[in-house]
């Protein structure tokens, strides 16, 4: 068999305003271009330390379990479902875009117990329907929720939901995946049990990490289950070994050296910054850009005060091809915009504004180019 013929892969330069993945800074790319060292080596546990310790800080907890799943998003989204779902647990799950969706999928495949609780997509989950499922269901063991719908560019309110699942002596599942270093995330003062994240989103880092957080009830949760978690992967209790940082380190897996390298980078970026100047630039930056989307004449998918700033769901214009406007943004200005998902697919655009995207000339480039894709 004859190799196929290709050249080295030159991927073009591109301004990333999706959904995720975000632009990722130079610093963070040099990072990841250093020497591969061994996952046992002395020198790369200090540095996963530093990165256990500067994820508390992105999380704002004290807790322990903390630790960057190698896998993307979705596998810090099942590393939580599998090891706080029993068979027969009652989950309450909240519902309001995509993500909500897939949550309910994870607590089917963990034979756990749904109770759905519903909102409009493009609105917030309310507290209210959230604590009347509970009082329907006092058995209910857990409560799942997106803090920041990336479907729809929806924020939840994570203190309140929590508060609501603590009085019913449930534990809280949360979603922070767009929402972790654009918008406040609050673990330890809102009282969230467990919580993934994504690397790709408001950290600017690239795709395929994924940090979770675990307080001290939902170890013991996870210790006290009758029912081995049924991935031998992402089973809490194996990783612990690896992740503990406790002396003696066991294999587990390999995990992903350079990438590893870059996470410890995008994070100390974000400590750089300030996590309060970060979250405030999001807001500023999605201020200048609302501004601009009004001028235009677009409307804004999501009340005002339940927007998130890092993703901007706008309605099509009337007559405006989305495929072909898009294609335009991409090929005259190199510059990626994301579509609608599911209900919403070809009826709205979703302008992100995370981490390193979120800045001023990025904002100005995207409204001349949207005003010149419009016409
Ligand atoms: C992006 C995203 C995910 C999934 O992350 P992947 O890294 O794509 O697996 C999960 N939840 C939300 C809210 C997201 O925005």
């Amino acid at each position: 068999m004859q190799a196929p013929q290709t050249a080295a892969f030159q991927p073009p330069r591109r301004i990333l305003m999706g959904p995720g993945p975000s632009d990722v800074p130079q610093r963070i790319l040099d990072a990841m271009a250093r020497p591969t060292i061994g996952h046992l080596d002395p020198a790369f546990t200090t540095m996963m330390e530093e990165t256990k310790a500067l994820l508390r800080y992105a999380f704002q907890t004290e807790n322990k379990l903390t630790f960057p799943v190698s896998g993307p998003g979705s596998v810090g989204m099942e590393t939580c479902f599998v090891n706080l779902v029993e068979p027969g647990d009652t989950v309450v799950v909240c519902i309001n875009g995509v993500f909500g969706g897939r949550m309910l999928e994870n607590v089917k495949r963990c034979g756990g117990v749904p109770v759905v609780v519903e909102d409009a997509w493009g609105r917030a989950v309310d507290p209210g329907k959230v604590e009347a499922a509970f009082q329907a269901h006092p058995e209910a063991k857990l409560l799942a929720f997106v803090h920041a719908e990336t479907s729809t560019g929806a924020q939840s309110d994570g203190a309140a939901l929590a508060a609501i699942a603590r009085r019913h002596g449930a534990l809280t599942i949360m979603d922070c995946v767009t929402s972790l270093g654009g918008t406040p995330v609050l673990i330890d003062q809102w009282g969230i049990d467990a919580a993934y994240s994504g690397s790709q989103k408001c950290l600017s880092c690239t795709p395929g990490l994924s940090p979770v957080t675990f307080g001290e009830a939902a170890i013991a949760k996870v210790k006290a289950r009758k029912t081995p978690v049924q991935s031998w992967f992402m089973d809490l209790n194996l990783v612990l070994g690896y992740w503990s940082g406790e002396g003696k380190r066991t294999y587990h897996h390999t995990a992903p050296i350079n990438p590893l390298y870059g996470l410890h980078e995008a994070l100390r970026i974000l400590a750089e910054e300030g996590i309060e100047n970060a979250w405030a630039r999001h807001r500023a930056q999605h201020q200048a850009l609302k501004a601009g989307i009004e001028v235009l004449g677009l409307d804004f998918v999501v009340p005002e005060d339940e927007r998130l700033p890092q993703l901007n769901a706008v309605g099509l214009p009337e007559g405006v091809d989305d495929a072909a406007a898009r294609g335009r943004l991409l090929n005259e200005f190199s510059l990626e915009i994301g579509a609608g998902l599911g209900a919403l697919a070809g009826r709205i655009w979703r302008i992100g504004l995370m981490g390193a995207s979120a800045r001023a000339d990025n904002v100005d480039l995207c409204l001349k180019a949207l005003k010149a894709v419009i016409r």
